[in-house]
């Protein structure tokens, strides 16, 4: 069922005379950058322990290099693509494939309708009839792309993106190191995460500025009740408006018992007010976020 024969995905040259015989460049704006590497393709693909048949949603396939491995390998694949010149050839690749979706535009707006059609989003049962979820994300999304999804509570089974190398360290960051930030919290919240190869410039076509690095995100066995998750979501834009204040001078603008209440919920929680906002690990803000909930429903 496929159309016109692919370019060799491995040559940059056969890229490039690929998109020109169409009139596309690749376009830094969409952050294009085609990993040029099959060893590469292929550790990323295994990284997301497909047994077969499972459905697999992909973020920027481009011109379909992981497309193509991931239909051999899954059941039903589902691509969000943003560049028109790109949906295009993907058509004329895969011509009507039966088991691909091809959804045009900014995945940041067209994924939740996609995640309607996996049914509900509430329980264990739900969980599990999530799509995998694998993409060489574009650098100026991938931040965004991560955060809409820990916001909507909607955790793919098996995440397993390439992303810009200092992003992956600051999602698989320790508290109290240098990297460690709100968007590491934000992250751990929602996942295991674990960081898999680096992926230096010579991979991709054209060559991007900076290393990238593969990352791996199972969602967390014990997840926060929605109250909490919520509660810990709205902490950490408290908790991290100035990394250089301690918690409590952080925490005292967003509760209504100001200065007090703050360091009640701290010290219920284990907390040291007087440390800094970079040194709390996951478990402590998802008990300060039940202790900032109790606080709140006494104080109602
Ligand atoms: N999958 C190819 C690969 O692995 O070599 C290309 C990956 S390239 C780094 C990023 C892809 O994401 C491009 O195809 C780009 O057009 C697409 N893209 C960029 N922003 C997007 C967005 N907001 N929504 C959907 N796709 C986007």
């Amino acid at each position: 069922m496929s159309g016109v024969d692919p370019p060799d995905f491995n040559s940059p040259s056969q890229i490039r005379s690929f998109l020109t015989a169409r009139g596309f460049n690749p376009q830094k704006r969409f952050g294009q950058n085609f990993l040029i590497q099959p060893n590469a393709r292929a550790e990323i693909i295994n990284e997301l322990e497909l047994t077969g048949g499972e459905s697999v949603w992909e973020i920027g396939p481009g011109i379909g290099q992981m497309t193509f491995e991931l239909l051999k390998r899954a059941g039903e694949v589902t691509v969000f693509e943003i560049d028109r010149g790109f949906i295009a050839i993907l058509r004329e690749l895969f011509s009507e494939h039966p088991r691909l979706r091809i959804v045009e535009g900014d995945v940041l707006k067209t994924w939740p309708s996609e995640a309607e059609r996996f049914g509900s989003n509430e329980g264990e049962e739900a969980a599990s009839a999530r799509p995998f979820l694998v993409g060489n994300l574009p650098y100026n999304a991938a931040s965004a792309i991560l955060r809409s999804l820990v916001e909507h509570n909607y955790l793919p089974r098996r995440t397993v993106i390439t992303v810009q190398k200092e992003l992956a360290d600051r999602i698989v960051a320790e508290p109290g190191s240098t990297a460690y930030s709100s968007f590491s919290l934000l992250c751990r919240l929602a996942w295991d995460v674990r960081a898999g190869m680096v992926l230096k410039p010579g991979n991709f076509y054209p060559r991007p500025e900076v290393d990238s690095r593969v990352v791996v995100l199972k969602p967390r066995g014990d997840q926060p009740e929605e109250a909490v998750r919520v509660e810990a979501l709205h902490l950490l834009r408290c908790l991290f408006a100035s990394r250089r204040k301690t918690i409590r001078n952080n925490l005292q603008s967003c509760l209504p018992g100001g200065r007090q209440a703050a360091e009640t919920c701290c010290r219920s929680a284990g907390i040291d007010p007087g440390g800094r906002p970079g040194e709390i690990s996951v478990d402590l803000l998802i008990s300060l976020a039940s202790q900032v909930l109790d606080y709140r429903r006494r104080d109602s």
